[in-house]
């Protein structure tokens, strides 16, 4: 136990005891140097693998005269930008070195010891690490179906519940919620409970049920909708992602920030990406058809999945996932397994390029022997 191990835990604070750290997926990098190969694949964090637009080399390019100046602490294009995009004030948007910033900032905010944060089952992993590092209590609802359970949710909001985390589609499921379970559920929230709505796969979902959070601001004060460059714009290494919520709410989001937590590249390539929808589309094409092989695959695999609206698919393999996962790895094939979030048999697979989601499904069709 770290507790019996480490002696400055007694100086720590709340809730640092009983944190353990995000994992990550492993880098291509590392595996390759301990394999000793080369040409492996990485499907292990729903990055976007056609990359970034053109435009974002461009832009980044043109940044480089300002890398020795701080960048604009109040990054004045992005938000306007942004604001154009989403209807909204400027004053409503904070911005983050990508989203999970702005979540830690929620947390900052509105969580401390005596207080409840409330999320479900299977829920994305940094909403228990922010909430746990601010000493907040954790309120875990039962998943149905490996989905949230709104209803549920609803009957385990106590006068000490501060922040609901919803999803949207969630990760490690892919599953997601219609526009009128989430409007419901919005309009029967206590004025004591913020909610934060984490669209961070949004712009793969093509349901016409599912909601666009962010046209919802003004309906619902206590709402905080979180997006990312990270995910479909193909920005993760340049951590930028922004929370869209009430002005006061912004107000006090921003009073936590870090003063120049989005970097000039970061500012210059999200404004870029903004303005090459077309590499957008291309990448939810993509994304849509790899989704299919992989679908295919399994079932001709006879592997259970949990259907996904999102960049990545769960696929039940039929026993102990860790097993597959390092028996994949050793061929290098980088996916995810997901026993942290208490789905051990699982792994989340990234949908990748065509040829590499053939290898990933010729891989595991012979490691597990099928
Ligand atoms: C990937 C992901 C994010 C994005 O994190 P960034 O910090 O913006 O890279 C946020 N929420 C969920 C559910 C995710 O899967």
């Amino acid at each position: 136990m770290t507790s019996q191990t480490n002696p400055f835990l007694e100086l720590a604070a709340p809730g640092i005891d009983a944190l353990k750290p995000y994992l990550p997926g492993k880098p291509i990098s590392e595996l390759e140097r301990e394999l000793g190969i080369a040409h492996s694949i990485k499907l292990a964090s729903n990055e976007n693998p056609l990359g970034v637009s053109e435009k974002v080399i461009q832009a980044i390019a043109n940044s480089t005269p300002e890398l020795s100046r701080y960048p604009d602490g109040g990054a004045f294009q992005l938000h306007q930008r942004l604001a154009e995009k989403h209807a909204v004030d400027p004053a409503c948007i904070t911005l983050g070195n990508g989203s999970n910033d702005v979540l830690d900032m929620v947390a900052r905010v509105f969580l401390s010891p005596g207080v409840e944060s409330l999320f479900s089952q299977y829920a994305f992993a940094v909403y228990p690490i922010s909430s746990q590092a601010v000493g907040a209590r954790l309120v875990i609802t039962p998943a149905k179906a490996y989905a949230h359970d709104l209803e549920r949710m609803l009957q385990m909001i106590t006068p000490r519940t501060r922040v609901i985390w919803i999803a949207n589609p969630n990760n490690p499921t892919g599953t997601w919620l219609s526009r009128d379970a989430l409007f419901s559920f919005l309009a029967q929230l206590p004025s004591h409970v913020m909610v934060v709505l984490d669209e961070a796969y949004i712009e793969y979902v093509q349901h016409s049920d599912y909601p666009d959070g962010s046209a919802w601001l003004e309906r619902f004060p206590n709402l905080i909708v979180t997006r990312t460059f990270s995910k479909a714009y193909g920005l993760a290494s340049l951590r930028i992602g922004y929370g869209l919520s009430n002005p006061d709410v912004a107000d006090l989001l921003n009073r936590v920030r870090q003063p120049f937590n989005v970097n000039t590249l970061a500012q210059s390539a999200a404004l870029a990406a903004l303005d090459d929808q077309a590499f957008i589309q291309r990448s939810i094409a993509l994304n849509n058809k790899g989704m299919q092989q992989y679908r295919r695959g399994f079932e001709s695999m006879g592997l259970d999945y949990i259907p996904s609206v999102a960049n990545f698919i769960t696929v039940e393999v039929g026993e102990d996932a860790s097993r597959v996962d390092q028996a994949l790895l050793s061929e290098g094939c980088i996916t995810r397994g997901i026993a942290n979030y208490g789905l051990p048999n699982h792994l989340r697979i990234s949908i990748g390029l065509e040829e590499e989601n053939d290898r990933l499904l010729t891989t595991l069709k012979k490691v597990l022997k099928r």
